[in-house]
């Protein structure tokens, strides 16, 4: 501890110190973050980035109601004019899925909002148009309860990875 408050005592005045970080970069994500704020970002779990806490040594949990979703990455996908309806849980792949529950119920309220990401199914190489958010587990089987993963995948890979569409 010391020795770090020692050695920025020492850089105080040294003119050559700076941020490895360009200006371009970071005025694009400043133009980004005031375009589209963290609370209104919607992970792919179908929560917002900001319900989304650190818990050390699992790495995240996130909590937008009640219950605790076992989320354990950060995927901003969807950003929401309103993002008060994204506390739904996920029971189930395509709409039973919280971020689609979210999405629709937000557009049933009258709101929209705006893909942050180019809705791709994660298997490699697939092109299938009919994408839909799931949560995976460790088997690369979909689940019907929420899991620390989900994922973009076509109707045809949620039905070859055990998932039911309806
Ligand atoms: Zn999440
Ligand atoms: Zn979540
Ligand atoms: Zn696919």
């Amino acid at each position: 501890m010391s020795d770090i408050s020692k050695s920025e005592e020492r850089h105080t005045n040294s003119p050559s110190g700076y941020l490895a970080i360009s200006d371009e970069e970071a005025f694009g994500y400043l133009d980004f973050i005031a375009e589209f704020p963290r609370r209104k970002q919607i992970c792919i779990c179908g929560h917002t980035v900001t319900a989304h806490k650190h818990s050390p040594p699992t790495g995240y949990y996130c909590r937008p109601n009640s219950q605790e979703c076992p989320c354990r990455v950060i995927r901003p996908v969807f950003y929401a004019e309103n993002a008060s309806y994204f506390k739904r849980s996920t029971h189930g792949p395509g709409l039973k899925h919280a971020l689609s529950l979210g999405i629709k119920a937000m557009k049933k309220a009258g709101h929209s909002g705006k893909w942050l990401v180019v809705l791709k199914c994660q298997v490699p190489d697939c092109a299938n148009p009919d994408i839909v958010p799931v949560c995976v587990n460790e088997n690369h089987r979909i689940t019907m309860v929420p899991t620390r993963y989900s994922a973009f995948l076509c109707h045809m890979h949620v039905v070859e990875m055990g998932g039911t569409l309806n």
